[in-house]
């Protein structure tokens, strides 16, 4: 069976455009991993100059509607961006915006016409980069379980509470965030989400360093994280999204958002470090890739990675087209998270101890393998761990339930296009 995606003669000049604009304005660099803070922040700079200018032409944030400063673009102009940008080693944004992918395709669903307005605009076109803040110290998987609390007093709320696991290095301008705002309300009832300034007075951030970040550098969204304290935080009173306690069915959108629904359709960067690693480098006088146990191994690493982007390109199509998700979002979810684990043990062989170190001299793929083995275990906890991912295929499914659980809402704009191409 076929499954890779053929590209017409406008397609293919699309492509033409986008290397051509990608090479003149892609500054140098940005695929090299950091090793100190000012590398790191050095590289932050660079990426968000590079995100503006994307935003720009509206490939920042493709999908986005147009009249909200996003791209209005087609499906298959998104896969060649995606394509042509992680060929380059960069994702869509090129900086970690979790707030902004997740919190702008809640508020799409859910938000009203002035908060599409407010919020979206600066978000598609890269002047402001957003944090999604979820997590507390005894609330992760079980989200319902937050005591962040934010209580009406006039015109605004007043925030108390801590958040953890937040973000990554170098600030983030706006918080999406969500919060008790009725204590003594049932449980799922009453919560709600916030796009909020970072800047408001009360808010306090203190540093998460994990094991995934071996070096100052290497602080990004997988190595520093934060602690985020909420002091008597008065936040105004329209930056509540989707109505007050109200805030299950927009988690609703944002999880199934986080578990597999934007992006994610590029060929794994390890994978491409590790090939070109196998092409280039020798062992007993030959290329690695010419020793047939390698070739082996490496064609079982492409076909299972080679899996889990085609079901993400399938769940990213099913968001796009307006079709019913029910289980894909978690079931991608977790083969990524379980695939990304063994990949780690599959490094490890092929490569062997090269694989553990970092060292300038002796770690392959210049420390990209020696850091998969730590960010392979770190990653089965964000965005829902295995474990939840497994109970949300089995309730989708039915299994062990009455009835299959639904799917959170994805937006309209899908069955508005669908519609579209159909009429
Ligand atoms: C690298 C990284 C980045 C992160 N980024 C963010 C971020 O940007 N924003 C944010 O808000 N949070 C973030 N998180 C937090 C992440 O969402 C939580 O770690 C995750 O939800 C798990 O919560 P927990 O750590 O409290 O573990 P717990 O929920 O306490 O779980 C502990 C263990 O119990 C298992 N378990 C829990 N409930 C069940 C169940 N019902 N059935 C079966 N097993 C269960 C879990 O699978 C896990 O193994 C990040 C975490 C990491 C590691």
């Amino acid at each position: 069976m076929e499954f890779e995606l053929k590209y017409t003669p406008a397609q293919e000049a699309f492509r033409q455009e986008v290397t051509a604009w990608l090479a003149a304005n892609v500054p140098d660099g940005v695929a090299v991993r950091p090793r100190t803070f000012e590398e790191s922040y050095a590289l932050y700079l660079k990426k968000r100059a590079l995100g503006r200018a994307l935003g720009v032409k509206g490939w920042l944030y493709p999908s986005g509607e147009k009249e909200y400063g996003g791209g209005g673009l087609g499906l298959d102009q998104i896969v060649v961006l995606e394509e042509e940008t992680a060929r380059l080693g960069l994702g869509l944004p090129p900086y970690y915006d979790s707030g902004g992918k997740m919190g702008a395709a809640s508020i799409r669903v859910w938000g009203t016409e002035d908060q599409k307005k407010r919020f979206l605009p600066p978000i598609y076109t890269g002047a402001v980069r957003s944090w999604q803040l979820l997590t507390e110290p005894t609330a992760g998987s079980d989200l319902a379980g937050i005591k962040m609390t934010a209580i009406r007093d006039g015109d605004v709320y007043v925030f108390n509470g801590q958040k953890i696991y937040i973000g990554s290095h170098h600030g983030a301008d706006r918080y999406w965030t969500i919060a008790v705002t009725d204590p003594k309300g049932k449980r799922h009832q009453n919560v709600s989400w916030f796009m909020i300034d970072s800047a408001t007075p009360g808010i306090t951030t203190q540093p998460l360093y994990m094991l995934s970040a071996q070096s100052e550098g290497e602080t990004d969204e997988f190595g520093h994280k934060n602690i985020i304290f909420f002091d008597n935080v008065r936040v105004p009173a329209d930056c509540l999204v989707g109505g007050e306690n109200n805030g299950w069915k927009v988690a609703s959108t944002h999880l199934e958002v986080e578990h597999s629904g934007q992006g994610n359709i590029r060929t794994n960067p390890v994978w491409i470090a590790l090939l070109a690693h196998c092409r280039t480098q020798m062992r007993d006088g030959r290329p690695i890739i010419e020793d047939p146990e390698a070739r082996e191994k490496l064609a079982e690493i492409y076909s299972r990675l080679e899996a889990v982007r085609l079901l993400s390109t399938r769940n990213f199509w099913m968001v796009y087209a307006g079709e019913k998700r029910s289980y894909h979002g978690s079931q991608t979810s977790y083969l990524r998270k379980t695939t990304n684990l063994w990949l780690t043990k599959a490094i490890h062989d092929l490569l062997g101890p090269e694989a553990l170190t970092s060292d300038a001299l002796y770690g392959a793929m210049g420390g990209i393998a020696e850091m998969q083995q730590r960010r392979g275990i770190v990653e089965q906890h964000p965005g829902g761990t295995t474990d939840i991912q497994r109970v949300v295929i089995a309730r989708r499914l039915g299994v062990g339930a009455r009835e299959p659980q639904q799917a959170g809402r994805l937006g309209e704009e899908g069955m508005a296009r669908k519609a579209a191409v159909e009429a």
